[in-house]
Formats: structure tokens, sequence, C-alpha cells
């Protein structure tokens, strides 16, 4: 599919047209796969026959979604799994043993920090944390033991941008793998491989699935490293099912449209909310004053649907505001058509203690706003007299 430019990839790369002739892609709501002898079985399970085998780790729903994804991605192949968390899992326990050293970035995904502190540390992998954005960090926290690098570029919920080609040289210099997780920029506005990642981290459920209907996850990579993946998921399971393979391979086709969308709406609600004199400040790449506009300008191509904000007056203010809204639904999502507003601190954020928050920077009065594709005055006029409400 090299040839098509990404809107094109989008829709028609992976597709695996059976008999039927079909033009939408086919689910195969099938656990196994039957086959003529027991000759061919044998030489299936091991490996000196390619096709299908169990859908654990074989489907073609799944590989169609797979195949989409790795060339939107611009990487060899992907494997996808049950969740995003799914897929942090899969990478942890595929590349990570014991003595391995993980330098993580501090402002990352709440239950991206409970895993790697809860389950990862249990089995003698040290995970260390460093400030996104300091670059001497990074250098002085990768050591020869070092195997993996790991960040959110833009996080969420704060929008820290963080400099892929940097890290890459300062991973690669000790021999470590750089693994980004892009799920707000979504391959349709970013390619970390091509800005020297080793591997992206997708949860599909937010921007990719795009109407919240789904969860899924996924990761991108060489073919060397999907294999050491896809042999861990034969083993442990955390399968995408092939129906969420349906729909989130369907919601790659209009992935670039709405991130236009999405990200057109943001900044307009962020350059509302940057004036009012309820709000502290408002974290969005999208706006000039942002401390990494430029490189948030350079490294994506669009700034995508989510923002936050602190208001004056802390958790109050905050759960005042969510109350009070009309339009917008109150959830954990993101990356949804509609627009969603959440309490980080007390959900998504919420298992993490005091000073894990205190050290991601997740404060009292921070709202998050996942801002949906409705028509923007709606949204403003939700906001705002939410706004006025405190
Ligand atoms: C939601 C999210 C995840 C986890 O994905 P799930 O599909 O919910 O398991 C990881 N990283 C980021 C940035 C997310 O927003």
């Amino acid at each position: 599919m090299s040839e098509y430019k990404n809107a094109t990839t989008a829709i028609h790369a992976g597709v695996r047209q059976t008999q039927e002739q079909e033009n939408s892609e086919a689910i195969f709501a099938t656990s196994s796969f039957a086959y003529g002898s027991a000759a061919e079985a044998a030489a299936k399970f091991g490996g000196d026959e390619g096709g299908n085998i169990y859908s654990r780790f074989t489907n073609p729903t799944v590989e169609m979604f797979e195949k989409r994804l790795a060339a939107m991605e611009k990487g060899e192949a992907a494997v996808a799994t049950a969740s995003g968390m799914a897929a942090l899992m899969t990478l942890a326990y595929s590349l990570l043993k014991q003595g391995d050293r993980v330098v993580c970035s501090r402002n990352i995904f709440g239950s991206s920090i409970k895993f790697f502190n809860a389950y990862t540390v249990k089995f003698g992998v040290e995970v260390v944390y460093v400030d996104a954005t300091d670059y001497d960090a990074w250098e002085a926290a990768i050591n020869s033991n070092t195997r993996l690098c790991y960040f959110e570029t833009p996080s969420n919920p704060l929008y820290e941008v963080v400099d892929v080609e940097r890290v890459s040289r300062l991973a690669r210099a000790k021999g470590a793998l750089l693994c980004v997780d892009t799920v707000l920029a979504t391959p349709a506005l970013q390619n970390p491989l091509v800005q020297g990642a080793d591997i992206v981290m997708q949860s599909a459920t937010k921007f990719i699935d795009g109407q919240g209907r789904s969860l899924g996850g996924a990761l991108i990579s060489s073919k060397e490293i999907v294999e050491q993946f896809v042999a861990f998921m034969r083993s442990a399971g955390p399968t995408m099912s092939p129906f969420n393979a349906w729909i989130l391979l369907n919601g790659l086709e209009t992935l670039e449209l709405r991130m236009k969308a999405h990200s057109s709406n943001a900044l307009h609600l962020a350059k509302y909310l940057e004036q009012h004199a309820k709000v502290k400040h408002v974290n969005y790449g999208g706006l000039p004053n942002h401390k990494s506009h430029e490189l948030a300008k350079k490294q994506q191509k669009g700034f995508g649907g989510l923002l936050s904000f602190e208001l004056n007056g802390g958790k109050d203010a905050a759960w005042k505001f969510i109350d009070n809204v009309k339009l917008m639904s109150i959830t954990g999502n993101l990356g949804d058509t509609k627009t969603l507003v959440t309490h980080p601190a007390t959900t998504t954020h919420g298992r993490l203690t005091p000073e894990e928050k205190q050290a991601t920077g997740i404060s009292e009065g921070l709202v998050r706003i996942s801002v949906g594709i409705e028509d923007i005055d709606d949204i403003v006029q939700d906001v705002e007299q939410a706004l006025n409400t405190i």
C-alpha cells in the first residue's frame, strides 16, 4: 500500500476479500480453523505452513486491522490486543526480564503508572520516572541496564509534548528500545516510528474507534519485535476479539477526517477557555503560548481533541462545573464523537497516591475535556453556562 497516501491507506490497507467477494471487510467470528488432514494441522501448528490456527493469535479480521494500522503508523507489523493496557502488558512481559530498567515519563496515563508500579517491579524490573521534557534527566537515567524507554506524547491529560527524535537518540546510545504512546495523536496526526521510536503503543478504544463502542489496543514495530509480541499473545492471550477488530477497522477509515474536526473544535474551545476569568490555565498544544507549541507543530499534523484546564477554586469548582454540564457526558473515556468531561484526580488518576498525583501534576482543580465533533457553538455554550454556575 506504500504507493498510496494516508487517507487512502486508511480505507484500503490490509483488506482480505473472501470468495464471497464482499466489499466491506468480513467478521470472522470463529475460535478455531479446520483442516483437511492431521498432517495439515500439524504443519500449521508447528509453523511449517502459514495460515490460521486459533483466534487467540491468528484471526483474519484481527489481521486486517493489524495490517491497516501498521501501514498507517509506517511500521512493518502490528499486533492487536484486547485493550490499550493489554498492549502495555504485552510490551512489558515480552521485552523485560529481571534486572532490566525501564525509564518512563512521569506524565503517563494513571493505569500505566499502576501497571508499572504494581506488576512490573514485582518481577525485579526497576522503573525510574523522569520529567518528560527534562532531556538531561532522560540521559542521566538511561543506563546500560535500560531495556525500555517509555512516554506519552501528547500526554493525557496535561498535554506534555516530548521530543521523540531526541529521546530516541538517547535510548539508542545505550542500546535501549523506545516505545511511544501516541493515543492522543493517533496515526492520523503523528508517526513516532518515522521520528525514531522503535515501538508505538495505541489504545484503539479512544480516537481509533472514535465512537466509544469497543476496547482495543495495539503495538506497532518491526517484524522482528512484533514476532516477540505475537509469541507472548499465543501463550498469554490478551487478544482482540474479531468483532472489536471489525469496528476498529472501520474506525480507521474515518480517523483522518475526525481528527481534523476534533482538532479544530478543541483549538476553538482552548482559545475560549484561555481568556475566561475562572480558568487558571489551559493545557493544549495548539495554543501559541503552550510551552511546547513549536515542537507540537513540528512533530504533529494537528493538535488533536483533548485538552485540560485548571479552575480557580480546586475540587469544589471542578465538581460544580462537571455537575452542571448539559451537553457533555461525564465519563472517563476520551476520543468519542461526543464531548466528554472528566475530573482526572478522582477518576482516571484516582488510584494514584497523593504523592503519585503530585508527581504527575494532577491537581484537584484540573478538568479534562475530550472535545467531540458536535457544532462548536453548542460545545462552547455548554462550557460557558457550566462555568457560570461556579
Ligand atoms: C486510555 C489510555 C490507555 C489505556 O487504554 P485502554 O484501551 O483503556 O486499556 C493508555 N494510554 C493512554 C494515553 C490512554 O488514554
